[in-house]
């Protein structure tokens, strides 16, 4: 008999609603592992001793939520070239005895990506310059894209993210302000919203945007995992796009986030069942 599991889990404030806790423990009790993840409510000034409770603890890693994605950085031994460049982290991995920062954000929207679209050469259009785009445009220029167009309603966040995808990836950026009824750029193949326009309980907010522009063929992406059939993704389907919704993007990085701590590639679609299931969207839970 084991009695000790190996630990995981979550720091943010609030932890209350965030539902990351549940589909990665259905991972866990799908593939037997004798895991756990624990949902820590950890305030601003109390993170520095949190990281050193995991360490004291021997847990394997963590997820870092808002407000802990850049201040954790300090208090990590070394960070992996994507969250490098992005300047954010939202999973920690022990690695030989190193706290080593990673950013499985922007990795899980590009897993979500490859299987409906060849990444190579192509132009995007992002909405929005956070912390979830940063993520996404780094990933994806690092994957190969050709061009990004950075729309933002604030124009220093959207020009200092088209600045660091020029600086430091091999695609080229711009920043367009975003203008009522904005069009799409003529020649965009994705267009990704990851702004927090739509999430609940904002979920009747749309994009300002001129839909007309969206054509047959382009892959349109949101980053809002609740609900996930925003007004974007009902309005790009109508429209013909291939579309990719938001919980494919959270079950994503919370799957690389367990392969990062455990080495298990676990079945994405209990995790999605799962989140699907405590966010009432669907009434049966997994039978595990
Ligand atoms: P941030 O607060 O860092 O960024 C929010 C972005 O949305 C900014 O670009 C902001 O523009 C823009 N924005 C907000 N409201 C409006 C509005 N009314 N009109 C135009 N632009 C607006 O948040 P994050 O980047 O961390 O998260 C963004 C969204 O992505 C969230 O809804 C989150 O749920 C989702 N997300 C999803 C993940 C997933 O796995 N599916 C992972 C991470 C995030 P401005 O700069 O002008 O303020």
């Amino acid at each position: 008999m084991n009695f000790l599991h190996a630990l995981t889990g979550s720091f943010s404030q609030s932890a209350a609603g965030n539902p990351t806790v549940a589909m990665i423990e259905a991972a866990y009790r799908h593939h037997g592992l004798e895991w756990r993840y624990v949902n820590c409510e950890v305030a601003p000034i109390d993170l520095a001793a949190a990281v050193r409770g995991a360490r004291a603890m021997g847990w394997a890693g963590f997820n870092c939520s808002l407000p802990h994605k850049l201040t954790v950085i300090e208090h990590l031994d070394g960070l992996a070239p994507s969250a490098e460049i992005i300047g954010a982290v939202n999973t920690v991995v022990m690695r030989d005895g190193l706290w080593i920062g990673e950013n499985t954000d922007g990795q899980g929207f590009i897993e979500a990506l490859r299987p409906v679209c060849d990444l190579e050469g192509q132009r995007v259009t992002l909405f929005g310059a956070g912390g979830a785009a940063r993520a996404v445009a780094v990933e994806l220029a690092l994957a190969g894209a050709a061009h990004i167009t950075v729309v933002n309603r604030s124009r220093p966040r959207g020009q200092e993210l088209a600045d660091l995808v020029c600086a430091k990836t091999g695609a080229t950026a711009e920043y367009a302000h975003w203008l009522p009824a904005m069009p799409i750029p003529a020649g965009t193949g994705i267009v990704v919203n990851a702004t927090s326009i739509g999430l609940a309980p904002g979920v009747d907010e749309q994009l300002d945007v001129d839909w007309a522009t969206l054509r047959p063929g382009m892959v349109v992406a949101d980053a809002i995992p609740n609900p996930p059939r925003t007004h974007l993704i009902r309005t790009a389907e109508a429209a013909g796009c291939t579309v990719l919704d938001g919980l494919d993007m959270l079950v994503n990085q919370g799957a690389i986030a367990i392969r990062l701590w455990s080495g298990v590639d676990v079945d994405r679609s209990v995790m999605r069942r799962e989140l699907e299931h405590v966010l009432g969207l669907r009434e049966t839970a997994n039978t595990l």
